[in-house]
């Protein structure tokens, strides 16, 4: 394709709101508006990308460092929108608020009888647990929601050092919000001393954890008392019992027990499904030095950029279109800088849109036969007659 009928607009300054090296390099080299949408030679290099995606060696084409798993395909970044839970270990990885992770149960105990205890202005875990002296983990936490569809109120336990994942949650009860003071209030809870024992028409949800640990620290569905000893099964239990917490950082790996990294993240991929402008973004934070985008082949959007160089005495534009056409026919894909710009400004141009391969068509070299070949990652120029241009291309891109 022809620079001038992409209509081409390159930017000598970084843009302003560039949050990343790699955004601002595709709008310094034109494949992106500082709005980030995309241009004409985004939109190529987009649907490069959709027909190398056809191959199934796509994303080991890529080269890009990803995590993921059979689902969903991260590319982790500093400013990613996303957090994704990491195992180092095994690779292991999932979106946060879905990762899973190995509980360890506190040794276990007999079941003691229940004891109501005074708390007073004790109505968060941390308040209670050093009023009483011991530790969170020792404590019932309690989340009251209602599911959307029916206006069911919905009561959760999760263990007191832990946090409830909503998005857990939701895969079992479907939709929900914040219950209401009244809500709570008919369900027979107490907000801030609550626990599922003795509630009214409360559908009881609890992390798979809770009934491993027994003698916690509830509510007591009265303002300023607790229960001690409350245990599952023998004071309550519950419609669903499953995993609802949210993972952190340094949590055991539900795979092979190692610590779990928090990472930033953004998404490449979802069930096979790719995010095109995610992986060009990805390739260009990945792919860059100080001049501009380094785009490996075959993930560039073309192999070769061609451009001439005004000469005196030679047209060097027609033996430069000469070369154009004969590089299409053997299929090596090209943009070529038509323009009638200043050498500096082309090769400036050249280096932001980082094409694999400059060729450069000059008077001096041409009156030898030659034209100056140059791999956008090397430093150095080579000359390369006529006739072996094609065969030169080939090796290199190999
Ligand atoms: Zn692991």
């Amino acid at each position: 394709m022809k620079y001038r009928d992409l209509n081409i607009q390159t930017q000598r300054e970084a843009p302003n709101n560039a949050r990343t090296e790699g955004f601002s390099f595709l709008v310094r080299a034109g494949y992106l508006t500082r709005e980030n949408t995309s241009t004409q030679l985004g939109e190529v290099a987009l649907n490069h990308l959709r027909d190398l995606s056809k191959e199934l060696s796509f994303l080991s084409q890529l080269s890009l460092s990803t995590i993921g798993n059979d689902n969903e395909l991260f590319f982790p970044i500093a400013s990613g929108s996303i957090e994704v839970a990491h195992c180092p270990n095994c690779q292991y990885a999932e979106r946060l608020e879905f990762a899973r992770l190995t509980k360890t149960p506190l040794p276990k105990e007999e079941e003691l009888p229940l004891e109501k205890v005074l708390t007073p202005d004790c109505h968060t875990i941390e308040a209670l647990a050093n009023f009483l002296d011991i530790p969170k983990e020792r404590t019932a936490k309690a989340l009251m929601y209602t599911r959307v569809s029916d206006n069911q109120f919905i009561f959760i336990v999760v263990r007191g050092d832990m946090q409830l994942s909503e998005a857990k949650l939701k895969q079992h009860v479907g939709d929900v919000r914040t219950a209401t003071a009244e809500e709570i209030e008919r369900s027979g809870a107490a907000a801030g001393y609550a626990s599922p024992i003795g509630l009214r028409e409360a559908l009881i949800v609890v992390d798979d954890l809770i009934p491993r640990s027994q003698n916690l620290v509830a509510g007591a569905n009265e303002t300023g008392y607790h229960l001690k000893n409350t245990n599952y099964a023998r004071d309550y239990s519950a419609e669903i019992v499953e995993d609802l917490i949210q993972a952190k950082a340094g949590d055991a790996c539900i795979n092979c027990g190692n610590p779990l990294s928090i990472l930033p993240a953004m998404s490449l991929a979802t069930r096979k499904i790719y995010d095109f402008e995610n992986i060009l973004l990805a390739l260009s934070e990945t792919n860059h030095d100080s001049k501009g985008l380094t785009l490996p082949h075959p993930a560039a959007p073309f192999e070769v950029h061609l451009m001439q160089v005004s000469g005196k005495e030679m047209d060097t534009r027609l033996k430069a279109e000469e070369i154009y056409n004969n590089l299409q026919d053997q299929k090596i894909s090209v943009l070529f800088d038509d323009r009638d710009e200043r050498a500096g400004v082309k090769f400036n141009d050249a280096d932001l849109i980082g094409c694999p391969i400059r060729v450069t068509v000059g008077e001096k070299g041409l009156k030898e036969g030659m034209v100056e070949l140059k791999p956008r990652k090397e430093k150095e120029n080579q000359l390369v007659h006529l006739d072996n241009i094609v065969e030169k291309i080939k090796s290199i891109l190999k």
